[in-house]
């Protein structure tokens, strides 16, 4: 059996996408390997979502796109795509449960972290972070973040409302909003240390130990978590190399559609991901029309 269309990834840009199609009473699979809401679930508060007139936090953001995914009775199959192979004009999409075939595939699998050039030791990994929304319920914890950005500001926000923040940048210069930068600048419970590279981290029985350079010369701290938000890369480690090859011969024949932060390079927003998914599936109504009809 051949499914109408496929979408792997159950973010903002995979969520969208299906909303549209349920439109048009086409009825996607979407395989989703964590939960539902992807990035965005990590956001302190989405000022930028026209219509959030008082803005709104990432988690309650996600628990509506859930309540939405549910009123359109949504097929999200909680599984990791694997692997996705192309047979003559139709996509084989393998988990490890299943193995399932369409015509017109949509990715909104979104980024990966980068990995830091430090080495993280094996037994310290359970302390180690790229996304915040594990230790959102943590309390009364001393936790140091790596990075510059966004991100890494958005995250010191959220989790500086309950534990102790040691935001580590390894230069002098800032990647974040300023706004972002103000607003932890007015924190008592986040230090800020420009200058300040991780040389070495070192695993102890109540957390992990830090060692890095900084404007003062060697120093260390100890803390419970580690967070990186060193930057992110586009996620297609499914895609087999001839997929890789043809992807835009593949989207100029309209059967394979990028939509979100996999494909937008720095400009990795709500809004344009959501778009970029409704567009995708205005255009798979077109193709399926024009085929079917
Ligand atoms: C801290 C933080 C704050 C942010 N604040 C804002 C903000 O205020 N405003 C704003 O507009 N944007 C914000 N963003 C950016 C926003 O989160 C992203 O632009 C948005 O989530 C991208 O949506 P997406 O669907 O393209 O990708 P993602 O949100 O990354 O979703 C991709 C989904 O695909 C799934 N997936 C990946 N690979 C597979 C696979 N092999 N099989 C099955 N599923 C898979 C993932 O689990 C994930 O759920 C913020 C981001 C962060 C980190």
């Amino acid at each position: 059996m051949i499914e109408d269309v496929i979408i792997i990834g159950a973010g903002p840009a995979g969520v969208a996408t299906a909303i549209q199609l349920s439109l048009y009473g086409i009825r996607p699979v979407v395989f989703e390997k964590d939960r539902v809401g992807g990035l965005i679930k990590n956001a302190n508060l989405i000022e930028n979502y026209p219509g959030f007139v008082n803005a709104i936090s990432g988690r309650d953001f996600v628990k509506l796109l859930e309540r939405q995914l549910e009123r359109i009775s949504a097929n999200v199959v909680f599984d990791e795509v694997l692997e996705v192979n192309i047979e003559d004009t139709t996509f084989v999409v393998k988990t490890r449960r299943t193995s399932l075939y369409t015509k017109y595939l949509v990715i909104g699998s979104g980024t990966k972290p980068k990995s830091p050039a430090i080495k993280v030791p094996r037994v310290a990994l359970d302390k180690v972070f790229y996304e915040i929304y594990p230790l959102i319920e943590v309390k009364n914890k001393k936790i140091a973040i790596v990075g510059s950005g966004d991100a890494a500001f958005d995250y010191a926000l959220t989790l500086e409302k309950q534990n102790q923040i040691t935001i580590l940048n390894r230069s002098e210069k800032l990647k974040c909003r300023p706004l972002l930068f103000e607003k932890i600048s007015r924190s008592i419970n986040v230090i800020y240390k420009p200058n300040s590279e991780i040389t070495e981290i070192i695993n102890s029985e109540n957390g992990i130990i830090l060692n890095y350079t900084s404007n003062y010369g060697d120093e260390k701290i100890q803390v419970d978590y580690l967070v990186f938000a060193i930057g992110r890369e586009p996620q297609l480690d499914f895609l087999s190399s001839e997929i890789k090859s043809r992807i835009s011969e593949l989207e100029s024949a309209g059967s394979l559609y990028l939509v979100g932060d996999v494909k937008n390079s720095i400009f990795r927003q709500v809004a344009i991901s959501m778009g970029d998914g409704i567009l995708a599936a205005m255009k798979i109504y077109q193709k399926i029309k024009g085929e079917y009809l």
